[in-house]
């Protein structure tokens, strides 16, 4: 059929018709693969993650990760199942901004845990508009080594939905981590916006991999990590690096003693190392398992994970109310009302959301709606 544009009525350039499309994944191939995907029970994945097998594993994130209903519906039944077998691991948060040197850290540690026959798994969480800027965790050249290792698993961030909802997703994938036998978990985020808080709120030890900078840079530092920190590893300390470096090491000394004492009773530790040249990255290691012994004496390991437990609880309930309200089909309805009218002075914000409440908790109908 000629297009439609070709008409003698428009004078532009003819228009041809289109051609077809070769199909970009080999069709051969999609059925190949639909076909190996064993559709697992809820008990053969449980039995699966509990013998340690990583395709089930995989597949099991996957299924927690899927916004579908029966998926996530099956999900929550595997992870109920998984829960009395988590919690053995050590949880370690790292944060630090893009090039700070995170993956080749993790690779140089987790490299050498492996070798220690160490279970190590890699997760991330980072807000999915930011992820695209460069580095991807999980991206085939990143901890390429790693990730060959039989004993590491590396994934990704889950990349749908909000701070809240990837980091739900990412908890839960640490239960099946867990539960499937890996002793130790890394969180890593690159600390945009509040991702710090939720890695924060999931591990028990939060480091923070920096690198040697000006002081102004220095005081960009987000005064909240430094509350949050219980080490901080200073980075790249190499070749010309390391006197400036060692410089940035004071700096950050003498701006930790500003803070009190956190609740663990630890002093947060400042250290150097050099993840490229493989330099110091045991002595990180060490302080983490220091801290952990320490907290285990002293009681704070076992409090802070119950304490983090009810944090999550609240988290749950806070979204998942929050996304039942913006769901509902009246208030969804008159959401952009509200917003037009706020816009145009008609309402205040404070009566909107009064109302917007009362519609979803009454279902009644708003004020000078005819
Ligand atoms: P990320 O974005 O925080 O994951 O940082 P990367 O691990 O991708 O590292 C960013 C750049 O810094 C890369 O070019 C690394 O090779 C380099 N890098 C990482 N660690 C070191 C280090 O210890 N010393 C030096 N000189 N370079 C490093």
């Amino acid at each position: 059929m000629s297009h439609i544009e070709n008409d003698p009525k428009y004078k532009g350039l003819a228009v041809n018709n289109g051609v077809v499309q070769p199909p970009s994944v080999n069709p051969y191939l999609q059925t190949q693969m639909r076909k190996k995907r064993k559709k697992y029970t809820v008990s053969e994945f449980v039995d699966g993650i509990l013998k340690g097998n990583r395709v089930i594993l995989s597949q099991a994130v996957t299924l927690l990760e899927s916004a579908q209903p029966d998926h996530q519906a099956k999900a929550q039944e595997i992870i109920e199942k998984c829960l009395p077998f988590a919690g053995k691991s050590v949880r370690v948060g790292i944060t630090g901004v893009p090039g700070a040197g995170k993956s080749t850290f993790i690779e140089a540690l987790g490299m050498f845990l492996a070798k220690q026959n160490h279970q190590l798994a890699v997760l991330a969480i980072d807000p999915s508009s930011e992820r695209s800027k460069g580095s991807i965790l999980g991206d085939k050249t990143r901890m390429e080594e790693l990730s060959r290792q039989p004993n590491a698993f590396i994934r990704p961030s889950p990349s749908a939905g909000s701070l809240g909802g990837v980091a739900r997703k990412t908890r839960e994938t640490i239960v099946l981590c867990e539960a499937a036998g890996f002793d130790i978990i890394f969180v890593e985020t690159m600390g945009v916006g509040q991702s710090e808080i939720v890695v924060h709120s999931m591990v028990d030890f939060f480091l923070l991999l920096q690198v040697a900078g000006t002081g102004d840079e220095l005081q960009g530092i987000k005064r909240g990590i430094m509350e949050m920190v219980d080490g901080i590893a200073i980075n790249k300390a190499d070749g010309d690096n390391v006197d400036r470096v060692n410089v940035t090491k004071a700096q950050l000394v003498s701006a930790l003693h500003m803070f009190p004492l956190p609740d663990s009773g630890w002093s947060p530790l400042v250290m150097t190392c050099s993840a490229k040249f493989h330099v110091n990255i045991e002595q990180v290691w060490e302080m983490v398992i220091n801290y952990i012994d320490f907290v285990r004496q002293n009681g704070y390991f076992k409090k802070n994970r119950i304490q983090q437990a009810n944090y999550w609880m609240y988290e749950t309930i806070n979204e998942q109310l929050k996304s039942h309200f913006y769901n509902d089909p009246t208030v969804a309805r008159y959401v952009k009302e509200f917003e037009q009218k706020i816009f145009s002075n008609e309402i205040c914000s404070f009566a909107a959301a009064s109302q917007l409440l009362d519609l979803y908790f009454n279902h009644s109908l708003p004020i000078n709606d005819d």
